[in-house]
């Protein structure tokens, strides 16, 4: 290597450095618009090569004059992102370094070789069935594709018909059920898989997001034929979990395949202290969850888990390309649990958080993140104005300010502008509310008092002026 090389990976190294360091100083949400990122990252594409040390200190200044986000930060509790522990990050770049074409073995043992053993630690860790099969793909959105991909393949072999032989076209009619509350990214991977809006039936909800299951009952008994149900685990708003383990022994009864969207919420199955919430997850068909959301390993990692290891790899590459070397017993090819080819080994970080957090480690983040939820629970509700609107079971809280949208409207747009902590706004129920997400293992008990502080501050700024 030579000297400019190591010197500008090392300036690289130091300033990702200085901006992790000054993370919980940062205004929290993003000061810079496009206009002002334009004009310091754009302009023609120059002509000639300039020093690679110019490119990264621009990169500094995009940081430094507010075009980054602080969502791995402590106090950011916006949409449900997570933040990225240090090893993951350190693993990361060694992923990057390595630039190991991860899907076959040949091309990256080491890195397949992690992944597979990730792989068995996930398994362990979330309580899953000894036998399912576990891809690595972008996000869950991805994960739900490949895991509705083995359900449409296993649900049609049910009932006669080869579908990656025969394709959908004139296929057996197949009903796809999913909860009121569904993630759009459910509906998006349902598209791609060639299901249209008309084979999509939706099973009622409660108040708190949880599907019912009477009316499951119904609806799966009201028509015969291949069926696949979209539970999930972890409503984006309210965190609340679907009756998972009614859902499994119903579906059955009905020969349908049981999905579950758990891309934050799964991760409760790795602490004992919650494991009680998803009793029965286990009995699912497949499952989606998320790395770089509550695990806080860096975008972008997506975990898909099949009890159909068959299924799963009958839907992905299921032949392969005569330049592609033959797998051999014990080498487990990443290539054959995901719809991609080419891919970085992004299993690395996780493999290096579950190694560094051992189970305990991963149980007491999770235990965490849900505690200080719990904290702004008890410390909101006692404020003037303040409604809590669900049940706080996991890491998510919805608060509503006053009776009208607009106060609540209000709050949100001061504490972003503020810069000590950020929120986003949603709907729930018809009304705008203010969603908090606990997901990042820098959150402390001191940054959720000191955004307490802080919302105070606003709510009475915007409640006593005239
Ligand atoms: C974030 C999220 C998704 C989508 O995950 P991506 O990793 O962004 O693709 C799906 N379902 C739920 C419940 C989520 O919270």
């Amino acid at each position: 290597m030579n000297r400019g090389e190591r010197e500008i990976l090392a300036r690289a190294a130091g300033q990702a450095m200085d901006y992790l360091a000054g993370l919980p100083r940062r205004h929290v949400g993003a000061t810079a618009g496009a206009d002002e990122l334009m004009k310091l990252l754009g302009g023609p594409l120059p002509e000639h090569p300039a020093p690679p040390a110019d490119t990264i200190d621009l990169l500094g200044r995009a940081a430094a004059e507010g075009g980054v986000v602080a969502s791995s930060g402590p106090r950011y509790f916006g949409y449900v992102v997570g933040g990225t522990l240090p090893v993951a990050i350190a693993a990361d770049w060694i992923t990057t370094a390595w630039d190991q074409n991860s899907g076959i073995f040949d091309l990256g043992p080491a890195a397949a070789t992690a992944e597979h053993i990730a792989a068995g630690w996930l398994i362990d860790l979330l309580g899953l069935p000894a036998h399912t099969s576990v891809g690595f793909p972008t996000g869950c959105a991805m994960a739900h594709l490949t895991a509705l991909a083995a359900a449409r393949h296993h649900v049609l072999a049910q009932a006669g018909w080869d579908m990656e032989r025969r394709g959908l076209h004139q296929a057996p009619p197949l009903r796809i059920l999913v909860g009121e509350q569904r993630h759009l990214t459910v509906d998006l991977a349902l598209r791609n898989l060639g299901f249209g809006t008309d084979q999509i039936h939706v099973v009622p909800s409660d108040p708190e997001g949880r599907m019912r299951p009477d009316d499951l009952e119904h609806l799966l008994a009201a028509a015969d034929g291949p069926a696949i149900v979209c539970a999930q685990i972890g409503d984006v708003n309210t965190g609340a979990i679907d009756p998972v383990g009614d859902i499994c022994d119903i579906a059955h009864r009905h020969s349908a395949w049981v999905h579950v969207d758990g891309a934050f919420g799964l991760w409760a199955a790795a602490s004992p202290t919650l494991r009680p919430l998803v009793a029965g997850t286990e009995r699912a068909d497949s499952w989606a969850t998320d790395a770089h959301k509550w695990l806080n390993v860096p975008y972008d990692c997506g975990l898909v888990f099949v009890a159909h290891p068959q299924a799963h790899q009958a839907a992905m590459l299921h032949t392969r390309a005569d330049y592609l070397p033959a797998g051999v017993p014990g080498e487990r090819d990443p290539i054959e649990w995901v719809p991609e080819l080419s891919r970085r080994a992004r299993s690395l970080p996780v493999w290096a958080a579950l190694r560094t957090l051992g189970r305990t480690g991963v149980a007491d983040m999770i235990d965490r993140c849900c505690a200080h939820a719990r904290s702004f629970v008890t410390q909101l509700r006692d404020l003037p104005h303040v409604r809590i609107l669900n049940d706080a079971v996991l890491n998510q809280v919805l608060v509503r300010f006053g009776d009208d949208d607009t106060l609540t409207r209000k709050v949100i747009a001061q504490l972003q502008a503020g810069g000590v902590c950020w929120f986003g706004e949603t709907t729930w129920d018809g009304a705008v509310a203010m969603r908090i997400s606990v997901t990042s293992w820098r959150t402390a008990q001191a940054d959720v008092d000191r955004t307490v502080e802080e919302i105070r501050t606003v709510l009475t700024r915007l409640t006593t002026t005239p």
